[in-house]
């Protein structure tokens, strides 16, 4: 441990105007911390620049998961294996299940949480490819109020967020109408457990009369920001999978995606791994409708 913790303050408010009320009060100076997964990876190695620290892990809110018959909302602060262990995300979100099963290890899962993910805002996080896919929407709040941003508007630049200071992500809402389509998940990291992605994906698609009717595809750890690869969508969409097309899918990828070289991987690796990603999952849309 590189940091003192006679230097920091960590205050367990327990509600959730409680929370925001010092939020409010003095907002740059608080850090709200959940499962602290990322927190702590800060705090041991001296690098948190927060000394005040608001836990938001026993706030009820934060904690539930509520179905309604479009949507299901996901308070803030659930945690991977909540989200495995949900019938409805598991079914109707399979996407969101499998990414929640490649964060870290059990004992990651059972602290780390949806919004913590979120509001970390890294590029490679794993289910953020899924909440891009599914149209999903967070609810911001503070003392000012609620606001509804949708998740695809959430990340502006590497880190960079529209979360005001005072504000926590309350929930996530994913519409319940894509739980009917294909949908396809992969990691590629150094190895299956405990490895952060050099490149993830989530994809959806629907294939009606031999031609896809509708695809939606999202990729992590290739851009600044979690990718909606949307001028590939367009360009696939009413077409019959043939090669020429996964070629096409290949090269439109390409030209969407902006990865570097880092510690984890290279950008040229990058690209190749993003392309075969996008081809395998088209290679088995294509099956699928075969079949359906
Ligand atoms: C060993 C290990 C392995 C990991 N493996 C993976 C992996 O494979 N894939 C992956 O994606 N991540 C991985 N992570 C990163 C981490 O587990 C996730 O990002 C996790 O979702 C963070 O959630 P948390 O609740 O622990 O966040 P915290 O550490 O509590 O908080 C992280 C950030 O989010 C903010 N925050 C948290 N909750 C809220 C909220 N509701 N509203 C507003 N701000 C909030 C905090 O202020 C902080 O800035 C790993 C971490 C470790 C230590």
């Amino acid at each position: 441990m590189r940091a003192d913790p006679a230097e920091y303050k960590l205050v367990s408010p327990g509600n959730l105007q409680g929370a925001l009320s010092l939020l409010a009060r003095e907002p740059a100076q608080w850090l709200p911390i959940a499962g602290g997964t990322d927190v702590m990876v800060l705090y041991s190695a001296g690098k948190l620049p927060n000394r005040n620290l608001i836990d938001i892990w026993n706030i009820p809110e934060l904690r539930q998961i509520d179905v309604f018959p479009d949507r299901i909302c996901i308070g803030g602060a659930c945690t991977f294996t909540a989200l495995r262990r949900d019938k409805i995300v598991s079914r109707e979100f399979p996407l969101l299940a499998t990414a929640a099963s490649w964060t870290g290890g059990i004992a990651n899962q059972n602290r780390g949480t949806l919004g913590g993910n979120i509001a970390n805002a890294s590029p490679a996080a794993d289910s953020l490819p899924a909440l891009l896919v599914y149209d999903a929407e967070l609810t911001l709040i503070s003392v000012r109020g609620e606001r509804r941003v949708p998740y695809r508007t959430f990340h502006t630049g590497y880190k960079q967020t529209v979360r005001a200071a005072d504000e926590l992500i309350l929930s996530i809402w994913l519409p319940r109408r894509l739980s009917g389509y294909f949908s396809h998940a992969r990691k590629v990291g150094a190895r299956n457990a405990q490895a952060i992605s050099k490149v993830c994906l989530a994809a959806l698609g629907q294939i009606s009369h031999g031609a896809i009717r509708d695809v939606r595809l999202a990729l992590g750890s290739v851009a600044p920001v979690p990718l909606r690869l949307h001028e590939a969508e367009r360009m696939l969409a009413g077409k019959k999978i043939e090669p020429s097309l996964i070629d096409a899918a290949r090269k439109s990828v390409l030209k969407e995606i902006r990865p570097i070289d880092d510690i984890r991987s290279t950008a040229r690796y990058r690209s190749a791994v993003a392309g075969n990603l996008v081809a395998d999952f088209l290679a088995k849309l294509a099956a699928e409708g075969a079949t359906a």
